[in-house]
C-alpha cells in the first residue's frame, strides 16, 4: 500500500478534528495559531522540541537565560501598524513588559569607522553626516527614502495580500500608500543607495546596514525591508521584553491555550498526509495521525517540500523557487557568561564588528554581539552579565567531523571569536565564567531547519520582494509561514507573515 493511500484509508476512520494544524511553534506559526484561536477557529500546533519559539526560544544554564537567537526586538511599539509583536499578543489578551533600547547597533568596522544607529532618528543621521560630511545630502536622502516606504507600510492594516477583497478596501481606504508600496515592490535598497550616495565606503556601510538582518549586501536586500528596519527602529525602537525573548512565545502560547487553542511539545511531525493532491493532515513520530482541515507547516520550505512531503513530488513553483533562492548559512555561536567589570561604561546592548570589507560575506566574517543583561540584568547572576557572539558560518565546514574532531575545532573558532571580541572588551577572556558554542549543527538539531539554516536569501538580484512566496502553496490545503514567506527573516517580519496566513486561511475557512 502506498503512503498516500494508507493516509487516506487511516483519514476515513478520523474525524477531521482542527480546523488548523501549525507544524512548529516558531513566532510565525505561534502567530498563525493565536490569531486563528482569537477569530474562533480550533487550533492545534506541534512543536518537536520542549518549549516554543524556535529561533526565538531561550535556554538556562548556571544561572543565565540565554537567548537562543533573535534579541534585537523590533515590533514592540505603541502606536502605528507595524508594532505587530504588540499586536499579536493583545489580540489574545497579553502584553509584555518591554526596556528600550536607546542605540539598535555599535558599529565596530574597518579603517576605524565606529558608528552608533541611535534610537534617536535626528542623532544617528548627525553621527553618520559627521563621519561622511560630503554626503550630507545623499545620506538625508536615501534614509528619507527609507522613511516614505515606512509610512505607506504604518498607516493600513498589515495582511494577506492573497486576499483581494482586504486588497481592494485597504487600496480605497489608503490608494497613495499603496501605490506608494507597489513602486517599491521591485526595487532592492541597493537601487536606492546609489541613487544618493557616491563614497564608496558610505555604500559598503550600507551594506553591512542590510547584511546583519538579511545576511546579503544591499543591491539583494528588498526595499520594503530596508523601509522598515532602517525606520521603524527610531519609530517604534527596538525594545528588549523582560524576562528575555522567550516571554514572547511563552506568552502566546499562554494567549493561545486561554482562546482555546492547543500545543503540544516533543511531538515532531515526520510526514504531511495527503488525499489526493490535498493536505488533510500529518503523521508524528510516535505514528499518531492527525486531521485539520488546514495545515500549516512553521518548517522552512526546503523542510516541508523535502522531508515533510516527498522530494519527488515536488510541485514545480517550488522547485522555481529553489532556483531563485538558496539556504543562508547559519551560525557559529557562542553563549558567555562574563564578569561584569570586563565591559566598558556605557558599553550598548548589540555590536557589529567587522575588521575587513572583503570579509563581510565570508564564513566567520561578519560578527555580531548582543548582551542583554545590560537591559535586563536578571537574565544573568548579580555580577555578571550575558554575551552571545554569533558569525554566519556553513553546515558543511562541520558536519562531517568525527566527536572529538567536532569537539577541538569547535574550541578553536570559539577562541578566535574571544580573541576578536578582547578588541572591545579587553579582559574578556580573563572573566569568563561561562562558555557554550553552538554551529549551524546545533541549529540544525535543535531548531529542526535544513543545514541550520537562519532562512532563504536570493541566488541573484532579484525583483526585491516580488518573488518571495506569500502563504498558500501549490498543494491545496497546505499554507506556510515564517521565515521562508513573505517578507522574510526576523521576529516582526515573521509575525507579519502570521497575520497573513491566518488572515487567508479565516476567509478560507469562512471564519
Ligand atoms: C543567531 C540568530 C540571531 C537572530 N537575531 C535576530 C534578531 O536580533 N532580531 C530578529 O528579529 N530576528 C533575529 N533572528 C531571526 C529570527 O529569530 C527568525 O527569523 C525567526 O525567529 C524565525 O521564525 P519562524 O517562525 O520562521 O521559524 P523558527 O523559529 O525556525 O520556528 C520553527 C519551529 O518549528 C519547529 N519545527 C520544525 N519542524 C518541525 C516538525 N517537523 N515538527 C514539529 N515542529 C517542527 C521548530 O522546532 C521550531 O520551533 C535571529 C536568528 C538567529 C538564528
Amino acid at each position: 500500500m502506498t503512503a498516500t493511500a494508507a493516509s487516506s484509508s487511516s483519514r476515513a476512520r478520523s474525524p477531521q478534528a482542527y480546523d488548523a494544524i501549525i507544524i512548529g511553534s516558531g513566532m510565525g506559526g505561534l502567530v498563525t495559531a493565536s490569531q486563528l484561536a482569537s477569530k474562533g477557529a480550533k487550533v492545534l500546533v506541534l512543536e518537536r522540541y520542549l518549549i516554543p519559539g524556535g529561533s526565538a526560544g531561550y535556554f538556562e544554564r548556571s544561572g543565565y537565560r540565554f537567548d537562543v537567537g533573535a534579541s534585537m526586538i523590533f515590533g514592540f511599539g505603541e502606536q502605528g501598524t507595524t508594532n505587530l509583536l504588540t499586536r499579536a499578543l493583545d489580540a489574545v489578551n497579553m502584553s509584555l513588559e518591554t526596556i528600550p533600547d536607546p542605540v539598535q547597533i555599535h558599529y565596530h568596522l574597518p579603517n576605524q569607522l565606529e558608528l552608533k544607529v541611535h534610537r534617536h532618528y535626528e542623532g544617528f543621521i548627525s553621527e553618520l553626516t559627521a563621519k561622511f560630511p560630503h554626503e550630507r545630502q545623499g545620506i538625508r536622502r536615501f534614509y528619507d527614502e527609507c522613511w516614505k516606504i515606512f509610512n505607506c507600510l504604518n498607516s493600513m492594516e498589515l495582511l494577506s495580500l492573497e486576499e483581494p477583497r482586504y486588497l481592494m478596501r485597504v487600496f480605497f481606504q489608503h490608494p497613495l500608500a499603496c501605490l506608494g508600496l507597489v513602486k517599491y515592490l521591485p526595487q532592492n535598497v541597493g537601487d536606492i543607495a546609489r541613487r544618493y550616495i557616491q563614497d564608496p565606503e558610505l555604500l559598503k556601510f550600507i551594506d553591512i546596514e542590510c547584511y546583519c538582518w538579511s545576511v546579503v549586501p544591499a543591491d539583494l536586500t528588498p526595499a520594503i525591508n530596508g523601509g522598515m528596519v532602517f525606520s521603524d527602529r527610531h519609530y517604534g525602537g527596538i525594545n528588549y521584553p523582560k524576562g528575555g525573548v522567550g516571554t514572547i512565545a511563552q506568552a502566546l502560547v499562554d494567549g493561545l491555550e486561554k482562546a482555546g487553542g492547543e500545543i503540544r511539545y516533543k511531538a515532531r511531525v515526520t510526514e504531511i498526509i495527503m488525499e489526493g493532491r490535498r493536505a488533510v493532515g500529518v503523521k508524528l513520530a510516535s505514528g499518531e495521525t492527525l486531521y485539520g482541515r488546514r495545515i500549516v507547516s512553521n518548517a522552512t520550505r526546503w523542510d516541508t517540500f523535502e522531508k515533510l512531503l516527498p522530494p519527488e513530488k515536488m510541485p514545480s513553483r517550488e522547485r522555481r523557487w529553489q532556483t531563485r533562492y538558496r539556504k543562508s548559512p547559519g551560525f557559529l555561536s557562542l553563549h558567555m557568561g562574563v564578569a561584569a567589570d570586563i565591559l566598558p561604561p556605557n558599553s550598548e546592548c548589540h555590536h557589529i564588528i567587522l575588521e575587513d570589507w572583503q570579509q563581510m560575506e565570508a564564513a566567520q566574517g561578519t560578527l555580531f554581539v548582543s548582551i542583554p543583561t545590560l537591559l535586563d540584568p536578571s537574565l544573568a547572576p548579580e555580577g555578571y552579565h550575558i554575551i552571545h557572539a554569533f558569525t554566519p558560518d556553513w553546515l558543511e565546514s562541520w558536519q562531517h567531523l568525527p566527536p572529538d574532531e567536532y569537539e577541538t575545532a569547535k574550541e578553536a573558532a570559539a577562541w578566535e571569536v574571544v580573541d576578536r571580541l578582547e578588541a572591545i572588551f579587553p579582559g574578556l577572556d580573563a572573566g569568563l565564567d561561562y562558555l557554550e558554542v553552538g554551529t549551524p549543527r546545533t541549529h540544525r538539531r535543535f531548531l529542526g531547519r535544513d543545514e541550520g539554516t537562519y532562512g532563504p536569501i536570493p541566488r541573484h538580484k532579484l525583483p526585491g520582494l516580488l518573488t518571495m512566496p506569500f502563504n498558500r502553496t501549490a498543494v491545496p490545503g497546505l499554507y506556510c509561514v515564517g521565515d521562508s514567506t513573505f517578507p522574510g527573516q526576523g521576529l516582526n517580519a515573521v509575525a507579519f507573515s502570521g497575520f497573513a496566513c491566518a488572515h487567508r486561511i479565516a476567509v478560507d475557512l469562512g471564519l
